[in-house]
């Protein structure tokens, strides 16, 4: 009588499910034809009632069985096999004339079992079924109430009722213990889910933070001006300000290579990063425009304002002392000079005055500041 473990189960494991519901049918199957045995014995029953009683308590339970586990669909086979249950014990209700130990006991067994798995639409189906078989048998062979069960009769159903009770308790038990390490599985997995996220998030912004800046000096790379300058030429045309494009080489860096090494060169290339990014104001861009070249992008400032800011970062570089491998590297640079709107409209036309303006740096001799001037 005890199908409950057919509530536990997921529908991957439905021959499991099966099997289980196949051992309790047949212990509690039995349990009933000891019960109606021991009540039956001296009633004077029919042999064909005994031959019914016995199919439908000690054979039916392999047949439900085959029949559960060769269909397609285990658990709705095993719901219409605990449907039939309930007919069936509707009719040996009745047929035994309802006695009452025998008829309460597979009442509420087969109430329960379609209950438990159905819900309400599963207490109505096991209604219907219960009082068909009770009907069937009743237009059959007639209405009788013989209600009195014997002491063993009645011992042996309270046994089988409480061992029903108790499993279904037990399964309940099992079932909420399996919710709440589920449930806790869960909140574990969204917690890692959580943190997994922010590392993704937090990578990304790395990534993207690394893909606009040049690896040896930390400085922005061209590829961010490009996205960068339109956005700010846009902005001081709104405002009406200048902005002021510097292109800046070191001089003589061939020499500074041959002289310390490629290595050395990076140390003269990062002494200059540093200083100019400690040189620049928050808004404005210091970027490797490649090799030893660097632009400075400065929005709002005048050409005049340019050339101060140019030469402070030049004197500050001829100062600078870079220490590398026991020996102390010095080197100048040049600087060119382009200013938006009267130079150019586009990072390509001010990036071209500011070469010219330098490459008249270096013709002058290097270690200088030059403006481009339209015209030279
Ligand atoms: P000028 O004063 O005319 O600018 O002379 P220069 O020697 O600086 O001339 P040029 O621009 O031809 O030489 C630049 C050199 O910079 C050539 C190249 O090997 C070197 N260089 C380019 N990128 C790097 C780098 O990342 N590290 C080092 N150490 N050297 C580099
Ligand atoms: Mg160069
Ligand atoms: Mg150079």
């Amino acid at each position: 009588m005890t199908h409950t473990e057919y509530l536990t189960r997921p529908q991957s494991s439905a021959h499991w499910t099966v099997s289980t519901n196949y051992r309790f049918r047949v212990a509690s199957f039995v349990n009933m034809f000891v019960s109606v045995l021991l009540h039956g014995w001296d009633k004077g029953y029919s042999p064909l009632l005994w031959g019914l009683i016995a199919m439908q308590l000690l054979i039916y339970p392999h047949l439900a069985f085959l029949f559960a586990r060769r269909s397609v669909n285990a658990q709705q086979a095993e719901v219409n096999n605990l449907t039939l249950d309930c007919l069936m014990f509707g009719a040996l209700a009745a047929a035994l004339q309802f006695p009452l130990w025998i008829a309460f006991t597979v009442y509420i067994a087969s109430t329960l079992n379609i209950t438990m798995s159905r819900g309400l639409a599963g207490l109505i189906r096991s209604q219907l079924a219960f009082f068909s078989g009770v009907l069937v048998v009743g237009l059959l062979v007639g209405w009788h109430l013989s209600p009195s069960t014997e002491l063993p009769v009645t011992i042996i159903c309270l046994i089988g009722n409480t061992v029903y009770i108790v499993s279904i308790g037990l399964t309940a038990f099992g079932r909420n213990r399996q919710l709440r390490q589920t449930r806790e599985a869960l909140r574990m997995g969204e917690n890692t889910l959580k943190q997994q996220l922010t590392e993704i998030q937090n990578l990304q912004e790395k990534l993207q933070e690394q893909a606009v800046r040049d690896p040896l000096t930390g400085l922005y790379n061209r590829r961010f001006l490009d996205t960068i300058m339109a956005r700010e030429l846009a902005r001081c045309e709104r405002e009406g300000l200048h902005l002021t494009v510097m292109m800046i080489d070191v001089d003589h860096f061939k020499k500074v290579n041959d002289s310390y090494g490629h290595p050395g060169g990076d140390e003269v290339l990062k002494k200059l990063a540093t200083l100019l990014q400690e040189k620049v104001r928050v808004i404005d861009v210091a970027c490797r425009f490649g090799g030893e070249e660097f632009l400075l992008m400065l929005p709002s400032m005048s050409p005049e304002f340019a050339i101060v800011r140019a030469e402070q970062c030049r004197e500050a570089f001829a100062q600078a002392k870079v220490e590398f491998d026991g020996q102390t590297i010095q080197a100048t640079m040049s600087v060119g000079i382009a200013v938006y709107p009267q130079h150019g409209n586009t990072l390509a036309e001010l990036t071209r005055c500011a070469d010219v303006a330098l490459y008249q740096a270096k013709e002058a001799g290097r270690n200088r500041v030059v403006l481009y001037i339209a015209g030279n």
